[in-house]
């Protein structure tokens, strides 16, 4: 595998991908662990993750700039994601042992006690993706190792030196080579897991191949869990800050310049205002700093992969061709790298790709409407249900539209946030099963009834 900084193209390095044989192997060597690792007492597997804690806090620089240079992303927000994995950890390491205990759920002095006693699932993929590779990552590994299975962790090729990392702090850390084990390569490595007999698959990455690895596997009845993209909208309502509200969702759609999975990627704004958010908000964009990721005044760097270029520029070819209008940038900068303009496109529509399919780059499209019932209509026209915000003064107006939307995550004037005490949990073509909060701890383990009776 040869690797790239997508800000300059210059090659960082060339590593060894997995073959069938070793990716065997590795799986061998999971299976054989996991007696002992699942019986190994939680309060040794809570401390190897602390002390992977600190290695993290210890190493951030070094780890914020690896993750730079072979992604692209800005080197503040690289650091942002290491702090923001700090806290996703400590989340876990304060809940995993309560939603680990027995539940005796059947009344004092029965005759017959009933409880219910929790068992991991096994030998479990982890296939993730680059775009946030610290997140995306841990919000799987970090509870399946506290629950007590063993992990064959695939970084995506784009984020390959960051999960060799993760894996070498993992191991430092005292989590034993065979309970974690890093397998490395591109799609066609992925594919090879799926055919070991893994105990749960658990992917982050897009609908195309999510939906591949769920027919793939169908047949096994086996856990799998999906997260994958978004179409994420929002509606600014009449009765806004709007300069506020703009900068806010500025920073909601260009944010890892636009590589998120619940990256703003529609705007609806009320009629009332619609003029004075596109001023508000194009002042916002302008203002972005776009240049080499690594510095630190750096908003906007370079987008991790060259192909998504093409389809930037399909988006706004399809919908300048059916009438929008682009009121900032529209094309690739330049330069050295992967540099797209951060786009700003109005007089959109639904019929246009932009306002259907997942852009997950440096684009946006604003759409005005009439009111509360038509933006509640455009914003469930998708396939997509990830995440949905609105933005009002009125709390009871967003409440009452937040339940009409379909979407595992409503925010109310806030947006491209993820908590680690809530569940993540895509709908429609944006996933199934959830990560994060105690479901997210649970979704590793089985369930085990006891019925005992004393003779
Ligand atoms: P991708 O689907 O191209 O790749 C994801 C991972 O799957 C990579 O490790 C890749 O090597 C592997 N893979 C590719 N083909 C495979 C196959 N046939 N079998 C098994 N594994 C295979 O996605 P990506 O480009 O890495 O990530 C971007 C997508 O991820 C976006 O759609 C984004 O919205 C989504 N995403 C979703 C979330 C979420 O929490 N819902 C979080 C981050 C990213």
């Amino acid at each position: 595998m040869e690797i790239y900084n997508p800000a300059n193209d210059r090659h960082l390095i060339t590593l060894e991908e997995d073959t069938k044989e070793s990716i065997q192997k590795k799986f061998d060597r999971a299976k054989a662990a996991l007696t002992s690792w699942s019986q190994t007492p939680i309060e040794t597997r809570i401390e190897a993750i602390q002390k992977f804690k600190a290695l993290v806090e210890q190493e951030k620089p070094t780890l914020a700039e690896i993750l730079t240079n072979e992604t692209g992303k800005p080197i503040t927000q690289s650091k942002n994601e290491l702090n923001g994995l700090i806290g996703r950890i400590d989340f876990f390491l304060n809940e995993a042992a309560n939603v680990l205990k027995e539940e005796v759920v059947s009344e004092k002095g029965a005759t017959i006690e009933e409880k219910i006693t929790k068992e991991p699932l096994g030998v479990i993929a982890n296939i993730s993706a680059w775009n946030y590779p610290y997140f995306v990552g841990s919000n799987v590994f970090i509870p399946a190792l506290l629950t007590g299975n063993t992990v064959l962790y695939k970084p995506s090729e784009y984020a390959t030196c960051t999960g060799t990392a993760i894996n070498q702090l993992l191991h430092d850390a005292g989590i034993p080579e065979d309970v974690f084990v890093m397998v490395r390569g591109k799609g066609n490595v992925g594919e090879e897991i799926l055919k070991l007999p893994v105990d749960g698959i658990f992917f982050t990455g897009s609908y195309a191949t999510g939906q591949k690895i769920n027919t793939q596997v169908a047949s096994r009845l086996i856990k799998v869990q999906l997260e994958l993209g978004g179409k994420d909208p929002v509606y600014v309502c009449e009765d806004v800050d709007i300069k506020k509200a703009a900068a806010s969702l500025a920073d909601g759609a260009f944010y890892n310049n636009g590589q998120s999975c619940c990256s703003v990627e529609r705007i609806y704004v009320h009629e009332k205002i619609f003029d004075g958010f596109l001023e508000a908000f194009t002042n916002e964009v302008k203002n972005f700093v776009i240049g080499d990721p690594i510095r630190e005044n750096t908003y906007i760097g370079p987008l991790t992969r060259a192909q998504q270029i093409e389809v930037l520029e399909k988006q706004v070819k399809d919908a300048t061709d059916k009438g929008a209008k682009v009121l900032l940038g529209g094309k690739k900068i330049p330069r050295g790298g992967n540099y797209f303009e951060p786009t700003v496109l109005t007089d959109v529509n639904h019929e246009m790709l932009v306002m259907k399919e997942e852009s997950f780059g440096p684009i946006i499209g604003i759409q005005k409407v009439s009111g509360d019932e038509e933006a509640i209509q455009l914003m469930n026209d998708t396939e997509y249900g990830l995440t949905a915000g609105v933005y009002t003064q009125d709390e009871k107006r967003a409440e009452s539209i937040l339940k009409e939307v379909n979407a595992g995550t409503v925010y109310w004037n806030c947006c491209d946030r993820v908590s680690p005490a809530l569940p993540w949990a895509g709908r429609g073509h944006s996933g199934m099963g959830c990560t994060l909060s105690h479901y997210g701890i649970e979704t590793f383990l089985r369930l085990k009834a006891w019925h005992g009776k004393k003779v």
